[in-house]
Protein backbone atom coordinates (compact mmCIF):
# COMPACT_ATOMS: atom_id res chain seq x y z
CA UNK A 1 0.00 0.00 0.00
CA UNK A 2 1.60 3.50 -0.84
CA UNK A 3 3.12 5.36 2.05
CA UNK A 4 0.64 7.51 4.64
CA UNK A 5 0.81 11.29 4.95
CA UNK A 6 3.12 12.72 7.71
CA UNK A 7 0.00 13.88 9.91
CA UNK A 8 -1.14 10.69 10.15
CA UNK A 9 2.00 8.83 10.85
CA UNK A 10 2.09 11.61 13.46
CA UNK A 11 -1.29 11.73 14.46
CA UNK A 12 -0.62 8.05 15.41
CA UNK A 13 3.01 8.41 17.12
CA UNK A 14 1.14 10.92 19.26
CA UNK A 15 -1.32 8.11 20.18
CA UNK A 16 1.16 5.48 21.17
CA UNK A 17 3.58 7.94 22.90
CA UNK A 18 0.49 8.85 24.76
CA UNK A 19 -0.32 5.25 25.29
CA UNK A 20 3.22 4.69 26.39
CA UNK A 21 3.97 7.79 28.70
CA UNK A 22 1.48 7.00 30.63
CA UNK A 23 2.30 8.71 34.39
CA UNK A 24 1.90 4.88 35.73
CA UNK A 25 4.88 2.81 33.01
CA UNK A 26 7.77 2.04 34.70
CA UNK A 27 10.84 4.09 33.70
CA UNK A 28 13.62 1.58 33.54
CA UNK A 29 17.04 2.65 33.56
CA UNK A 30 19.26 1.86 30.44
CA UNK A 31 21.83 -1.59 30.48
CA UNK A 32 25.57 -0.76 30.26
CA UNK A 33 25.77 -0.37 26.56
CA UNK A 34 22.01 -0.05 25.51
CA UNK A 35 21.82 3.59 23.80
CA UNK A 36 20.12 5.96 26.56
CA UNK A 37 16.21 6.31 26.58
CA UNK A 38 14.91 9.92 26.50
CA UNK A 39 13.28 11.13 30.29
CA UNK A 40 9.88 11.37 30.40
CA UNK A 41 10.03 15.53 30.23
CA UNK A 42 11.52 15.29 27.38
CA UNK A 43 9.21 12.99 25.58
CA UNK A 44 6.67 15.28 26.82
CA UNK A 45 8.08 17.86 25.07
CA UNK A 46 8.11 16.13 22.09
CA UNK A 47 4.44 15.12 22.34
CA UNK A 48 4.00 19.38 23.05
CA UNK A 49 5.51 19.60 19.49
CA UNK A 50 4.10 16.81 17.46
CA UNK A 51 0.29 17.62 19.15
CA UNK A 52 1.21 21.34 17.99
CA UNK A 53 2.33 20.35 14.71
CA UNK A 54 0.71 17.27 13.32
CA UNK A 55 -1.92 18.49 10.74
CA UNK A 56 -5.56 17.97 12.80
CA UNK A 57 -7.83 15.36 11.57
CA UNK A 58 -10.25 16.96 8.09
CA UNK A 59 -12.80 19.34 9.45
CA UNK A 60 -15.22 18.59 6.57
CA UNK A 61 -15.01 14.55 7.81
CA UNK A 62 -15.10 15.67 11.61
CA UNK A 63 -18.90 16.04 12.70
CA UNK A 64 -20.37 17.94 15.28
CA UNK A 65 -20.00 15.18 17.86
CA UNK A 66 -16.49 15.01 17.25
CA UNK A 67 -16.53 12.16 15.32
CA UNK A 68 -13.69 11.39 12.98
CA UNK A 69 -14.90 9.69 9.76
CA UNK A 70 -11.97 7.74 8.67
CA UNK A 71 -13.71 5.09 6.96
CA UNK A 72 -15.71 4.88 3.78
CA UNK A 73 -18.14 2.24 2.17
CA UNK A 74 -18.92 2.68 -1.13
CA UNK A 75 -21.64 0.73 -3.26
CA UNK A 76 -20.28 -0.61 -6.42
CA UNK A 77 -23.84 -1.91 -7.93
CA UNK A 78 -27.30 -2.15 -6.72
CA UNK A 79 -27.93 -5.76 -8.49
CA UNK A 80 -27.04 -8.87 -6.96
CA UNK A 81 -27.05 -12.30 -8.02
CA UNK A 82 -28.73 -13.57 -4.64
CA UNK A 83 -31.92 -12.42 -3.22
CA UNK A 84 -31.32 -13.09 0.18
CA UNK A 85 -34.55 -13.26 2.61
CA UNK A 86 -33.38 -10.21 4.60
CA UNK A 87 -32.12 -8.42 2.03
CA UNK A 88 -34.34 -7.53 -0.58
CA UNK A 89 -38.01 -8.88 -1.77
CA UNK A 90 -37.88 -11.92 -4.26
CA UNK A 91 -38.93 -9.93 -7.31
CA UNK A 92 -35.77 -7.95 -6.58
CA UNK A 93 -35.31 -3.78 -6.00
CA UNK A 94 -35.93 -1.21 -8.50
CA UNK A 95 -33.36 -0.45 -10.47
CA UNK A 96 -30.92 3.14 -11.20
CA UNK A 97 -30.99 3.59 -14.62
CA UNK A 98 -27.34 2.43 -15.75
CA UNK A 99 -26.72 6.32 -16.76
CA UNK A 100 -27.15 7.50 -13.38
CA UNK A 101 -24.90 5.37 -11.35
CA UNK A 102 -21.78 6.55 -10.56
CA UNK A 103 -18.79 5.79 -13.51
CA UNK A 104 -15.33 4.11 -12.32
CA UNK A 105 -14.08 7.70 -12.87
CA UNK A 106 -16.55 9.54 -10.74
CA UNK A 107 -15.88 7.17 -8.18
CA UNK A 108 -12.07 7.29 -8.16
CA UNK A 109 -12.41 11.10 -7.97
CA UNK A 110 -14.60 10.57 -5.00
CA UNK A 111 -12.44 8.12 -3.14
CA UNK A 112 -9.09 10.42 -3.92
CA UNK A 113 -10.85 13.18 -2.02
CA UNK A 114 -12.14 11.31 1.09
CA UNK A 115 -8.37 10.12 1.25
CA UNK A 116 -6.83 13.15 0.91
CA UNK A 117 -8.81 14.55 3.42
CA UNK A 118 -8.27 11.42 5.93
CA UNK A 119 -10.10 8.26 4.82
CA UNK A 120 -7.54 5.47 5.95
CA UNK A 121 -9.93 2.58 4.87
CA UNK A 122 -12.52 1.77 2.04
CA UNK A 123 -14.64 -0.62 1.97
CA UNK A 124 -16.71 -1.71 -1.25
CA UNK A 125 -19.88 -3.34 -0.79
CA UNK A 126 -23.48 -3.32 -2.77
CA UNK A 127 -25.85 -4.99 -4.09
CA UNK A 128 -22.97 -7.50 -4.87
CA UNK A 129 -19.65 -5.98 -5.64
CA UNK A 130 -18.08 -8.90 -7.47
CA UNK A 131 -20.78 -8.42 -10.06
CA UNK A 132 -19.35 -5.12 -11.37
CA UNK A 133 -17.00 -6.29 -14.43
CA UNK A 134 -14.11 -3.07 -13.13
CA UNK A 135 -13.75 -4.40 -9.47
CA UNK A 136 -10.27 -5.34 -9.70
CA UNK A 137 -9.69 -2.41 -11.40
CA UNK A 138 -11.53 -0.23 -8.76
CA UNK A 139 -9.17 -1.95 -6.26
CA UNK A 140 -6.36 -1.35 -8.18
CA UNK A 141 -6.75 2.21 -8.91
CA UNK A 142 -7.54 2.22 -4.80
CA UNK A 143 -4.09 0.66 -4.37
CA UNK A 144 -2.72 4.00 -5.43
CA UNK A 145 -3.97 6.13 -3.05
CA UNK A 146 -1.25 7.44 -0.55
CA UNK A 147 -2.95 6.89 2.18
CA UNK A 148 -5.17 4.56 2.41
CA UNK A 149 -4.36 1.91 3.88
CA UNK A 150 -7.29 -1.04 4.22
CA UNK A 151 -9.12 -1.97 0.90
CA UNK A 152 -12.05 -4.22 1.89
CA UNK A 153 -14.40 -5.92 -0.04
CA UNK A 154 -18.14 -7.39 1.52
CA UNK A 155 -19.32 -9.99 -0.62
CA UNK A 156 -21.80 -12.80 -0.67
CA UNK A 157 -18.50 -15.09 -2.05
CA UNK A 158 -20.17 -16.88 -5.18
CA UNK A 159 -17.74 -14.85 -7.68
CA UNK A 160 -15.00 -15.18 -4.71
CA UNK A 161 -12.77 -18.16 -5.25
CA UNK A 162 -12.51 -17.17 -9.06
CA UNK A 163 -11.77 -13.20 -8.76
CA UNK A 164 -9.70 -13.46 -5.25
CA UNK A 165 -6.17 -14.16 -6.95
CA UNK A 166 -6.39 -10.99 -9.24
CA UNK A 167 -8.25 -8.55 -6.58
CA UNK A 168 -5.45 -9.97 -3.56
CA UNK A 169 -2.63 -8.83 -6.62
CA UNK A 170 -4.83 -5.54 -7.58
CA UNK A 171 -4.03 -4.93 -3.58
CA UNK A 172 -7.13 -5.99 -1.34
CA UNK A 173 -6.70 -6.57 2.01
CA UNK A 174 -9.44 -7.56 3.86
CA UNK A 175 -12.40 -9.99 3.05
CA UNK A 176 -15.98 -10.18 4.74
CA UNK A 177 -18.01 -13.16 3.20
CA UNK A 178 -21.88 -13.34 3.86
CA UNK A 179 -22.83 -16.66 5.06
CA UNK A 180 -26.15 -17.34 6.76
CA UNK A 181 -25.92 -21.20 7.57
CA UNK A 182 -23.86 -24.38 6.67
CA UNK A 183 -27.12 -26.20 5.62
CA UNK A 184 -26.93 -25.92 2.05
CA UNK A 185 -30.93 -26.86 1.44
CA UNK A 186 -31.29 -23.67 4.15
CA UNK A 187 -29.05 -21.53 2.24
CA UNK A 188 -31.11 -21.84 -0.80
CA UNK A 189 -34.21 -21.01 0.94
CA UNK A 190 -32.67 -17.62 2.99
CA UNK A 191 -31.32 -16.28 -0.50
CA UNK A 192 -33.36 -17.87 -2.78
CA UNK A 193 -30.95 -19.10 -5.36
CA UNK A 194 -28.07 -21.80 -5.42
CA UNK A 195 -24.54 -21.47 -4.49
CA UNK A 196 -23.76 -22.94 -1.30
CA UNK A 197 -20.83 -24.72 -2.12
CA UNK A 198 -19.19 -21.90 -3.99
CA UNK A 199 -19.18 -19.47 -0.96
CA UNK A 200 -17.45 -22.20 0.82
CA UNK A 201 -14.95 -22.29 -1.78
CA UNK A 202 -14.49 -18.66 -1.32
CA UNK A 203 -14.03 -18.73 2.32
CA UNK A 204 -11.50 -21.83 1.82
CA UNK A 205 -9.82 -19.58 -0.96
CA UNK A 206 -9.31 -16.44 1.14
CA UNK A 207 -7.62 -18.46 4.32
CA UNK A 208 -5.37 -20.32 1.54
CA UNK A 209 -4.48 -16.70 0.02
CA UNK A 210 -4.01 -15.60 3.54
CA UNK A 211 -6.29 -13.10 4.29
CA UNK A 212 -6.52 -13.52 8.25
CA UNK A 213 -8.77 -13.16 10.03
CA UNK A 214 -11.61 -14.18 6.99
CA UNK A 215 -14.49 -12.57 8.35
CA UNK A 216 -17.62 -14.24 8.01
CA UNK A 217 -21.03 -12.26 8.12
CA UNK A 218 -24.06 -14.24 9.88
CA UNK A 219 -27.17 -12.10 9.77
CA UNK A 220 -28.94 -14.32 12.66
CA UNK A 221 -33.05 -14.54 12.40
CA UNK A 222 -35.32 -16.38 14.67
CA UNK A 223 -36.69 -19.35 13.75
CA UNK A 224 -34.26 -19.64 10.18
CA UNK A 225 -30.79 -20.13 11.55
CA UNK A 226 -30.34 -19.36 15.42
CA UNK A 227 -29.81 -23.06 15.57
CA UNK A 228 -26.76 -22.58 14.23
CA UNK A 229 -24.74 -20.39 16.34
CA UNK A 230 -22.92 -23.12 18.19
CA UNK A 231 -21.87 -25.08 14.42
CA UNK A 232 -20.55 -21.62 13.50
CA UNK A 233 -18.22 -21.16 16.79
CA UNK A 234 -17.49 -24.63 16.42
CA UNK A 235 -16.16 -23.30 13.10
CA UNK A 236 -13.40 -20.96 14.30
CA UNK A 237 -11.79 -23.65 16.44
CA UNK A 238 -9.23 -24.83 13.18
CA UNK A 239 -10.05 -21.85 11.04
CA UNK A 240 -9.20 -18.28 11.39
CA UNK A 241 -12.15 -16.90 10.48
CA UNK A 242 -13.63 -14.42 12.52
CA UNK A 243 -17.72 -14.89 12.62
CA UNK A 244 -19.45 -11.81 12.86
CA UNK A 245 -23.10 -12.21 14.33
CA UNK A 246 -25.27 -9.56 12.93
CA UNK A 247 -28.42 -8.31 14.32
CA UNK A 248 -31.18 -8.38 12.32
CA UNK A 249 -31.97 -4.87 10.99
CA UNK A 250 -34.62 -3.07 9.75
CA UNK A 251 -35.10 -1.89 5.79
CA UNK A 252 -37.96 -1.48 3.22
CA UNK A 253 -39.12 -4.46 1.88
CA UNK A 254 -37.33 -7.42 3.90
CA UNK A 255 -39.88 -7.59 6.63
CA UNK A 256 -38.62 -6.77 9.53
CA UNK A 257 -40.64 -8.18 12.90
CA UNK A 258 -38.77 -7.41 16.46
CA UNK A 259 -40.18 -10.93 17.27
CA UNK A 260 -37.45 -12.80 14.36
CA UNK A 261 -34.36 -10.32 15.61
CA UNK A 262 -32.03 -12.28 18.14
CA UNK A 263 -30.23 -10.00 20.29
CA UNK A 264 -27.07 -9.95 20.93
CA UNK A 265 -27.43 -10.90 24.94
CA UNK A 266 -29.25 -13.81 23.58
CA UNK A 267 -26.80 -15.49 21.45
CA UNK A 268 -24.51 -14.89 23.94
CA UNK A 269 -25.85 -16.26 26.23
CA UNK A 270 -26.38 -19.40 24.37
CA UNK A 271 -23.33 -20.01 23.39
CA UNK A 272 -21.80 -19.49 27.10
CA UNK A 273 -23.92 -22.44 28.21
CA UNK A 274 -22.06 -24.32 25.94
CA UNK A 275 -18.42 -22.11 26.17
CA UNK A 276 -18.51 -20.59 29.38
CA UNK A 277 -15.10 -20.01 28.53
CA UNK A 278 -15.17 -17.81 26.29
CA UNK A 279 -13.90 -14.66 26.81
CA UNK A 280 -14.03 -11.08 25.67
CA UNK A 281 -11.44 -9.51 23.51
CA UNK A 282 -10.52 -5.68 23.48
CA UNK A 283 -11.78 -4.00 20.29
CA UNK A 284 -10.32 -1.37 18.43
CA UNK A 285 -11.98 2.26 19.45
CA UNK A 286 -14.29 2.39 16.12
CA UNK A 287 -14.94 -1.33 16.03
CA UNK A 288 -18.53 -2.10 15.49
CA UNK A 289 -18.49 -4.93 16.92
CA UNK A 290 -18.41 -6.88 20.37
CA UNK A 291 -15.40 -9.34 20.22
CA UNK A 292 -15.00 -13.02 21.70
CA UNK A 293 -12.54 -15.89 21.75
CA UNK A 294 -12.15 -19.34 22.86
CA UNK A 295 -8.70 -20.19 24.05
CA UNK A 296 -7.13 -22.03 22.18
CA UNK A 297 -9.45 -21.91 19.21
CA UNK A 298 -7.57 -20.13 16.08
CA UNK A 299 -10.40 -17.83 15.68
CA UNK A 300 -13.36 -15.50 16.96
CA UNK A 301 -16.96 -14.47 17.24
CA UNK A 302 -18.02 -11.13 17.10
CA UNK A 303 -21.53 -9.77 17.42
CA UNK A 304 -23.02 -6.27 15.88
CA UNK A 305 -24.98 -5.24 17.54
CA UNK A 306 -26.85 -2.39 15.86
CA UNK A 307 -29.98 -2.73 17.42
CA UNK A 308 -30.05 -3.89 20.79
CA UNK A 309 -26.99 -1.91 21.79
CA UNK A 310 -25.74 0.98 18.78
CA UNK A 311 -22.24 1.90 18.60
CA UNK A 312 -23.40 5.51 17.43
CA UNK A 313 -21.12 7.11 19.50
CA UNK A 314 -18.08 5.58 17.86
CA UNK A 315 -19.22 5.84 14.02
CA UNK A 316 -16.31 6.55 12.25
CA UNK A 317 -18.61 5.54 8.66
CA UNK A 318 -19.62 7.31 5.77
CA UNK A 319 -21.34 5.57 2.52
CA UNK A 320 -21.79 6.59 -0.44
CA UNK A 321 -24.72 4.60 -2.67
CA UNK A 322 -24.00 3.53 -6.15
CA UNK A 323 -25.94 6.70 -7.86
CA UNK A 324 -23.63 9.02 -5.69
CA UNK A 325 -25.92 10.12 -2.44
CA UNK A 326 -23.59 10.10 0.51
CA UNK A 327 -25.52 8.86 3.94
CA UNK A 328 -24.04 10.03 6.86
CA UNK A 329 -25.85 7.38 8.89
CA UNK A 330 -26.74 3.71 7.54
CA UNK A 331 -30.39 4.63 9.35
CA UNK A 332 -30.90 7.96 8.60
CA UNK A 333 -32.66 9.54 5.27
CA UNK A 334 -30.33 12.54 4.73
CA UNK A 335 -28.51 12.32 1.42
CA UNK A 336 -26.72 14.27 -1.20
CA UNK A 337 -25.94 13.93 -4.44
CA UNK A 338 -22.21 13.90 -4.89
CA UNK A 339 -22.98 12.33 -8.21
CA UNK A 340 -25.52 15.86 -9.44
CA UNK A 341 -22.64 17.90 -7.97
CA UNK A 342 -19.61 16.40 -9.74
CA UNK A 343 -21.66 16.12 -12.92
CA UNK A 344 -22.35 19.99 -12.59
CA UNK A 345 -18.50 20.64 -12.69
CA UNK A 346 -18.02 21.42 -8.74
CA UNK A 347 -14.50 22.28 -7.57
CA UNK A 348 -13.11 20.37 -5.11
CA UNK A 349 -13.55 23.17 -2.81
CA UNK A 350 -17.26 22.58 -3.36
CA UNK A 351 -17.68 19.00 -2.44
CA UNK A 352 -15.71 19.36 0.52
CA UNK A 353 -17.93 22.20 1.77
CA UNK A 354 -21.20 20.03 0.63
CA UNK A 355 -18.97 16.91 2.23
CA UNK A 356 -18.69 19.10 5.46
CA UNK A 357 -22.03 20.25 5.72
CA UNK A 358 -23.81 16.75 5.33
CA UNK A 359 -21.08 15.41 7.92
CA UNK A 360 -21.97 18.42 9.97
CA UNK A 361 -25.62 17.41 10.33
CA UNK A 362 -24.91 14.14 11.47
CA UNK A 363 -26.94 13.31 14.24
CA UNK A 364 -25.87 11.49 17.64
CA UNK A 365 -27.18 8.26 17.32
CA UNK A 366 -29.98 6.62 15.08
CA UNK A 367 -33.40 6.72 16.51
CA UNK A 368 -33.18 3.66 18.15
CA UNK A 369 -34.54 0.04 17.36
CA UNK A 370 -38.56 0.83 17.32
CA UNK A 371 -38.03 3.97 15.33
CA UNK A 372 -35.97 2.31 12.72
CA UNK A 373 -38.48 0.05 12.07
CA UNK A 374 -41.18 2.66 11.71
CA UNK A 375 -39.33 4.89 9.17
CA UNK A 376 -38.20 4.46 5.33
CA UNK A 377 -34.89 3.06 5.18
CA UNK A 378 -34.09 2.37 1.94
CA UNK A 379 -33.16 -1.28 0.65
CA UNK A 380 -29.70 -2.51 1.71
CA UNK A 381 -28.80 -2.67 -1.73
CA UNK A 382 -29.19 0.57 -2.42
CA UNK A 383 -27.15 1.88 0.57
CA UNK A 384 -24.13 -0.49 0.66
CA UNK A 385 -24.41 -2.56 3.72
N1 LIG B 1 -23.83 -8.58 -1.28
C1 LIG B 1 -22.81 -8.45 -0.31
C2 LIG B 1 -23.03 -9.39 0.83
O1 LIG B 1 -24.10 -9.95 0.97
O2 LIG B 1 -22.09 -9.58 1.60
C3 LIG B 1 -22.62 -7.03 0.18
C4 LIG B 1 -23.83 -6.22 0.45
S1 LIG B 1 -24.81 -6.73 1.81
C5 LIG B 1 -26.10 -5.56 1.78
C6 LIG B 1 -23.78 -6.27 3.17
C7 LIG B 1 -24.04 -6.98 4.47
O3 LIG B 1 -25.28 -6.56 4.97
C8 LIG B 1 -24.12 -8.49 4.37
O4 LIG B 1 -23.24 -9.08 5.30
C9 LIG B 1 -25.53 -8.80 4.74
O5 LIG B 1 -25.64 -10.03 5.40
C10 LIG B 1 -25.90 -7.63 5.62
N2 LIG B 1 -27.35 -7.39 5.70
C11 LIG B 1 -28.21 -7.26 4.67
N3 LIG B 1 -29.46 -7.06 5.12
C12 LIG B 1 -29.39 -7.08 6.47
C13 LIG B 1 -30.35 -6.94 7.53
N4 LIG B 1 -31.63 -6.76 7.27
N5 LIG B 1 -29.93 -7.01 8.79
C14 LIG B 1 -28.62 -7.20 9.07
N6 LIG B 1 -27.67 -7.33 8.14
C15 LIG B 1 -28.04 -7.29 6.85
FE1 LIG C 1 -27.42 -9.65 -2.26
FE2 LIG C 1 -25.86 -9.17 -0.15
FE3 LIG C 1 -28.42 -8.42 -0.18
FE4 LIG C 1 -27.89 -10.97 -0.04
S1 LIG C 1 -27.32 -9.44 1.49
S2 LIG C 1 -29.40 -10.02 -1.40
S3 LIG C 1 -26.09 -11.12 -1.24
S4 LIG C 1 -26.84 -7.65 -1.46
Amino acid sequence: MAAQPVSQLLRRFVRSCARGCSSVAPVTQPRPGEPSRPSTEELSTRLQFLREHAAPFSAFLTDSFGRQHSYLRISLTEKCNLRCQYCMPEEGVPLTPKADLLTTEEILTLTRLFVKEGVNKIRLTGGEPLIRPDVVNIVAQLHQLEGLRTIGVTTNGINLARLLPQLQKAGLNAINISLDTLVPAKFEFIVRRKGFHKVMEGIHKAIELGYNPVKVNCVVMRGLNEDELLDFVALTQGLPLDVRFIEYMPFDGNKWNFKKMVSYKEMLDAIQQQWPELEKVPEEESSTAKVFKIPGFQGQVSFITSMSEHFCGTCNRLRITADGNLKVCLFGNSEVSLRDHLRAGASEEKLLSIIGDAVGRKKREHAGMFNIAQMKNRPMVHIGG
